[in-house]
């Protein structure tokens, strides 16, 4: 089956990554984020200089059972305020690592059966983590007893220029995505079972064999690809979950661990050695790029894709939602001129916005008007300052009007 990206940008990539999944290098300090997006206040469950273990629940919320589990062995040091790409300030754990021996984890041949309930809970308990949206899984699992939901459908996509790590996730552990998704579709009584992917259909036959029922739906056209699965989505009446949220279901389900890695692409022009690499939560991204061989002066590391991702630091701690890391060495000779009213940024938008008359009516602060072009449907996908040949920073400005036209809405609610 085929869904169709229509409007957008077309990339130009012509250099295939590796889809091998390499092991993170051990950093000696790690710094744990203590919060996913939109989680409540965190209560510490260690203290400074404990001694902690891989897996150990280090902290706990106590309004809505939310955990955080540690993915290495070693020290518990102490809390630093961070900043996560994406998420923004949280509380780290900081851990001194030390080696974790090879443990031999008991293995259930077979799964148990959930119903919702108990996979909510499950999930919770676990701590899974959609890479899609960054959001606790079970979160998104409980919006669903409102809702009669009759697909599931696994996210493997990826669509912006240096990220593969669905591929490799599905090319290197189908079987477990595979049942993850079962396991989530049994618990909802799903018949329909879907796998979205992109470009990658030769690779799909690799691992077709492993999908146990579950069917392929191959996204083609421009990035960004995400409205028209979620277009999909809505037809079939479905839920939408990640790959790496679906194998970590599976792990949780079949060995009893919680999730503490994400798979992470680190490439980019000033990488020697690009790759897949599974990353336990709160490494630094400067151990990456040690490991990637990064060479040159890095200009900027940009952390989750290089059109939606943001600028993050050396020693930001890796998190669940940043399955891309790219640093960039050159200096592009970026000039912004004035607009010149091409109306290519509106040619381009996905969800059919046209920037270049919301922009106006910013500038002219008609905010009635910027909330009747729609500007609250942005999606901040990158494509418009993608294109745009004068160089404008549209996209940040289209953040900026949609908040705009949010207010706005708001405040007509408000005084309605
Ligand atoms: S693409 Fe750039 S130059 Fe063209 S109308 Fe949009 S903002 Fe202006
Ligand atoms: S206006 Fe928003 S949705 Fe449209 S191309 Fe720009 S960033 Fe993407």
């Amino acid at each position: 089956m085929f869904i169709f990206a229509r409007k957008g940008v077309k990339f130009y990539q012509k250099v295939n990554i590796n889809t091998e999944i390499k092991n993170s290098a051990r950093p000696e300090f790690a710094r744990i984020p203590l919060a996913a997006l939109g989680d409540d206040e965190m209560y510490l469950k260690v203290g400074p200089n404990e001694l902690i273990s891989k897996y150990q629940l280090i902290a706990q919320s106590n309004k809505k059972g939310l955990y955080v589990y540690s993915p290495f062995d070693g020290e518990f040091i102490s809390t630093e305020l961070l900043r996560i790409p994406g998420i923004g300030k949280v509380p780290c754990g900081v851990v001194k690592t030390s080696e974790s021996p090879q443990i031999e984890r008991p293995f259930k041949e077979q799964l148990p059966e959930y119903d919702f309930d108990s996979l909510i809970e499950m999930v919770r308990k676990s701590a899974v983590i959609d890479e899609v949206d960054g959001v606790r899984l079970f979160k998104k699992l409980e919006d669903l007893k409102n809702r009669e939901v009759q697909a599931v459908i696994a996210y493997g996509v990826d669509d912006q220029p240096f990220t593969a790590a669905s591929t490799a996730v599905l090319l290197n552990f189908a079987n477990e995505v595979a049942a993850g998704l079962n396991l989530v579709a049994h618990a909802l009584g799903c018949e329909q079972k879907y796998l979205c992917i992109k470009k990658n259909y030769r690779n799909a036959k690799l691992f077709t064999d492993n999908l146990q029922g579950i069917q392929i739906v191959n996204v083609k056209g421009k990035y960004p690809s995400t409205p028209a699965v979620k277009g999909f989505c809505e037809r079939v009446n479905g839920v939408m979950i990640g790959v790496q949220a679906l194998r970590a279901i599976y792990q949780a389900a079949a060995y009893g661990l919680p999730q503490v890695s994400v798979v992470v692409t680190v490439w980019g022009e000033g990488i020697a050695e690009p790759g897949n690499i599974e990353v336990p939560f709160g490494t630094p991204i400067k151990t990456l790029l040690e490991q990637c061989q990064a060479f040159g002066t890095i200009e900027r590391v940009i952390a989750g894709g290089i059109m939606t991702g943001k600028t993050a630091a050396l020693d930001s701690p890796l998190y669940v939602s940043q399955t891309a890391l790219t640093p960039l060495v050159k200096t592009r000779e970026y000039k912004t001129v004035s607009c010149i009213g091409c109306g290519r940024c509106g040619s381009v938008c996905p969800v059919g916005l046209n920037p270049y008359y919301i922009m106006g009516a910013v500038k002219q602060e008609d905010f009635a008007r910027v909330s009747q072009l729609g500007a609250a449907s942005c999606i901040g996908c990158g494509c418009c300052s993608y294109i745009c040949p004068s160089c404008q920073p549209v996209t940040e400005i289209m953040k900026y009007c949609r908040k705009k036209a949010y207010d706005y809405k708001k405040e007509i609610a408000y005084n309605a």
